[in-house]
């Protein structure tokens, strides 16, 4: 299923000449990178540990990978060894610019320069997701951009988008060009940033190739990139969790070896309500249940199912598509177990290739 996506990807990637890296924020799972680095041209990483993964994990199966690093804002005991590490830098401001550019390019002077820039126009789904909304601190506005630093860059990086289609992208990429374009043929690239939700049935993939084959006509071929996370890990694999027990409470309410806000955090962030295997909305089959967490959080609910047989102590329940933004992202939160990580190959075996213990929780505390 993982192939599959990326495979997806490289066929966009060809047909349209952009180059696609990998978000590390969105799918980070290493033990993969064999396979993931015969498709995607590298990785892109917020921050130094990303960017160490990348150079570490990814680059050892494709010499020509790439490393972007971005953070929205760099410290200064990080910045030498990003330097050394990255092939990318991507400041998030014109200040940062400034302060760190002579030392980054002294490093590295093969290392290419960016800035992010904020095109103003986004229709991103909640504000928690919006990096466009008012008052963000991602990105550099129009009035806030410093042309006199164009002499010092290589590309501009925008990125407004979250799971959404080539018609959003589309609009973005106007407002970009409006208040950006007259700088672009100074450039070497433009990075249109993750969001794009390139793996889901029905994304419009004609149209995004068409977006990027248009705009490098419009602007002597410069180098597209795009940086998707999601898209790469989007429905290649479930969380499969047990019943520990079913209690009463005005409705029958099971609670499982798992947790949505420590192992599941965007179905309470987001939020939104995960798909269960062999389930449907509640009422609509006769057996129906609240699924909630084995952590003492009120809160820690994954939703209202209903089932066609009653649900009994240790049967099993899958929440399908939790591989990206899930294990990135969980805790140890309550001391629960965090959940073993395996892959099923294609001939159906299941190798379990990480199972967390006491240390792991111990470990991050002091
Ligand atoms: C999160 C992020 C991405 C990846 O976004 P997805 O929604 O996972 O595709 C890419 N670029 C930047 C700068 C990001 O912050």
């Amino acid at each position: 299923m993982l192939e599959k996506n990326l495979k997806i990807l490289d066929d966009v990637s060809r047909r349209s000449s952009a180059k696609i890296i990998l978000a590390l924020k969105g799918f980070a799972m290493w033990s993969t990178f064999d396979l993931v680095s015969k498709y995607l041209h590298g990785c892109t990483a917020s921050g130094l540990w990303e960017a160490r993964l990348a150079r570490e994990e990814f680059c050892r199966f494709n010499e020509e990978a790439e490393v972007h690093t971005y953070s929205p804002a760099f410290k200064e005991e990080d910045i030498e060894q990003i330097a050394r590490i990255s092939d990318h830098i991507v400041f998030n401001s014109s200040g940062q610019l400034k302060r760190f550019y002579d030392k980054v390019k002294e490093i590295n002077p093969k290392i290419h320069i960016s800035l992010r820039v904020n095109p103003e126009v986004s229709s991103s789904p909640v504000d928690l997701y919006n990096p466009c909304a008012a008052y963000s601190r991602l990105g550099v506005t129009k009035e806030n951009f410093d042309s006199a630093l164009l002499e010092k860059l290589d590309g501009l990086n925008f990125h407004a988008l979250c799971e959404q289609d080539a018609d959003a992208l589309e609009a973005v990429l106007a407002g970009f060009e409006e208040k950006f374009g007259a700088y672009i043929p100074k450039l070497k690239y433009v990075n249109f940033g993750g969001g794009h939700h390139i793996t889901r049935k029905g994304y419009d993939v004609e149209k995004l190739i068409k977006i990027i084959q248009e705009f490098k006509e419009r602007y002597n071929d410069i180098e597209v990139y795009l940086e998707p996370g999601e898209a790469v890990g989007w429905e290649v694999g479930y969380l499969e969790a047990s019943v520990l027990d079913i209690v009463h409470n005005g409705m029958d309410i099971a609670i499982l070896d798992t947790s949505a806000e420590a192992h599941m955090p965007d179905t309470l962030a987001m939020p939104y309500k995960a798909k269960v295997r062999g389930a449907a909305e509640p009422g609509e089959k006769p057996y129906t249940y609240r699924l909630g967490g084995n952590t003492c959080l009120a809160g820690d609910i994954m939703g209202d199912y209903s089932f066609d047989a009653p649900l009994e102590v240790g049967d099993r329940i899958v929440f399908e598509d939790q591989i990206h933004y899930t294990f990135v992202k969980n805790t140890t939160f309550n001391g629960i177990k965090l959940p073993s990580l395996a892959i099923k190959r294609k001939d159906g075996n299941i190798e379990t290739i990480k199972e967390f213990g006491y240390e792991d929780y111990r470990d991050r505390l002091s």
